[in-house]
């Protein structure tokens, strides 16, 4: 990858003309830069109008007893086995929905509808192709939080809506949030069932070890007195830190989940969380000018396992 780190807005991405975008994916891998002819082992040559690599090379090719000399006709297009995959959709259009998308709030699929005039099942499927790179890059386990000698808070909120009426069952789920002290590096995660046993999966799968955690959940989890020596390698090294006063001592943890509450539309179902809550983490890890970069190299390795079934 050419590109180890870039600075561009989403008025400043729109304005790149369409050479200078389709180089800028090819800095960040998004598309190749360049293709082999298969049948004739040399490289093809890049035509801008189509986004397609073709070769035109006379071949010589054994026909019958008699060899005869053939143009080659290999011709693929750039996005095949890409993010961008083989959608309809032209290649602009597409890098600037994920443009709009990374700086437009909730509700996005009407904004998003209005300005890129989509119908709603393409904005559906490349909102679905965006969030599932949020989520693949929140899975990296080198984005785990903390550390020695650091201090990371913990709270817990409740979200989705009980539905009562018209024997609806309750479509709650539990977010456990960890917010680093001193840094803006968190980590948020959807639970069905709170626990001392899913706290402490959370905690091992998303904090380093060595971290003082405070954490305001005590009364379901067991406080820190309980946490005893023989249970500290359970804990993966973690330090359950005292607090005589938790919600003060975890309020900023507390304030992100506020902030986590105003963030998500209402209404969403338990499985969708996981895409609302990486998309929330992908946008605090990087300030506005960082996230076209970050996002498209996330997505030249996600590849084409989603983008070659896009409409
Ligand atoms: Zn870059
Ligand atoms: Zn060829």
């Amino acid at each position: 990858m050419k590109c180890s780190g870039c600075l561009i807005g989403c008025l400043q991405f729109f304005r790149l003309s369409v050479t200078s975008l389709w180089e800028w994916l090819i800095d960040h891998d998004v598309v190749p830069g360049k293709m082999m002819c298969r049948k004739c082992q040399q490289p093809a040559k890049f035509l801008f109008y189509d986004f397609s690599f073709r070769c035109w090379r006379p071949r010589i090719v054994r026909k019958g007893s008699r060899m005869v000399k053939v143009q080659c006709t290999f011709h693929q297009s750039a996005r095949k086995g890409s993010w961008l995959g083989n959608s309809l959709s032209s290649v602009i259009d597409i890098a600037h929905f994920c443009s709009l998308w990374l700086c437009t709030s909730y509700p996005k699929t009407v904004k998003l509808k209005r300005i890129t005039g989509f119908t709603s099942l393409t904005v559906g499927n490349w909102t679905s192709a965006c969030r599932e790179t949020c989520i693949s890059w929140a899975s990296n386990p080198a984005r785990r939080v903390g550390g020695q000698g650091t201090v990371v808070e913990v709270a817990e909120a409740k979200f989705g809506e009980k539905r009562y009426s018209l024997g609806r069952k309750k479509d709650v789920c539990w977010v456990i949030g960890g917010i680093q002290r001193g840094s803006s590096k968190i980590f948020l995660v959807h639970v069905d069932k709170q626990g001392k046993e899913t706290l402490r999966r959370v905690l091992s799968e998303n904090v380093l070890p060595g971290t003082s955690v405070i954490n305001n959940c005590s009364n379901v989890y067991g406080t820190p007195s309980e946490q005893d020596s023989e249970q500290s390698d359970e804990n993966h090294g973690l330090q359950f830190v005292l607090s005589n006063n938790s919600d003060a001592d975890t309020r900023n943890a507390q304030r992100m989940l506020r902030r986590l509450r105003k963030f998500v539309p209402k209404g969403r179902k338990r499985e969708q969380f996981q895409g609302y809550l990486a998309e929330y983490v992908f946008r605090q890890a990087y300030r506005p000018k960082e996230r076209l970069h970050h996002f498209f190299v996330e997505a030249s390795k996600v590849g084409s396992s989603r983008g070659s079934m896009i409409a």
